[in-house]
């Protein structure tokens, strides 16, 4: 294994996982001198869940959780009240099927995020990032709305 990359994202970077999970720590106490990047670190933290299943969508539950907040972010802009009802909806036993995750195809990764130093690219890039990660998804786009829809005041 290639120890060097790591095996769900592809960000270079030493360690693999566990290296990419520093990144992603290194981003988030970044947030807490940023303020600016404060608004996007929820919709960054389900880009980076859903770039790495094995590790943060270990049941159909909480891959379900970040798809559709990952939804919610670019499509009803982070509305509260979508996130409250993805939260109700997904409280206790709820029956979800298993997921069937596309194939991996990422342009961007949590080490690029990273590697921007000022803040307004950074936020552009964040952006582009959840984009592109969602894009990968797109056969899902469909059932990830209509939960939404279902769950929604
Ligand atoms: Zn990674």
């Amino acid at each position: 294994m290639d120890d060097m990359v790591c095996p769900d994202c592809g960000a270079h970077v030493k360690y693999g996982h566990n290296g990419c999970r520093k990144l992603w720590d290194e981003f988030s106490v970044r947030v807490l001198s940023d303020t600016r990047l404060v608004p996007l670190r929820d919709m960054a933290f389900d880009t980076y869940c859903m770039q790495h299943l094995e590790r943060y969508c270990t049941s159909p539950k909480s891959y379900m959780a970040h798809l559709t907040r990952l939804c919610c972010w670019l499509e009803f802009k982070g509305d509260g009240r979508v996130l409250d009802g993805i939260r109700r909806s997904l409280d206790g036993t709820v029956r979800l099927p298993i997921p069937k995750p596309p194939a991996p195809h990422w342009t961007l990764t949590v080490a690029d995020i990273i590697a921007v130093k000022d803040t307004e690219p950074c936020m552009k890039l964040i952006r582009q990032w959840a984009e592109d990660v969602w894009q990968t998804y797109a056969d899902q786009h469909l059932p990830a709305r209509e939960w939404i829809r279902m769950n929604r005041n």
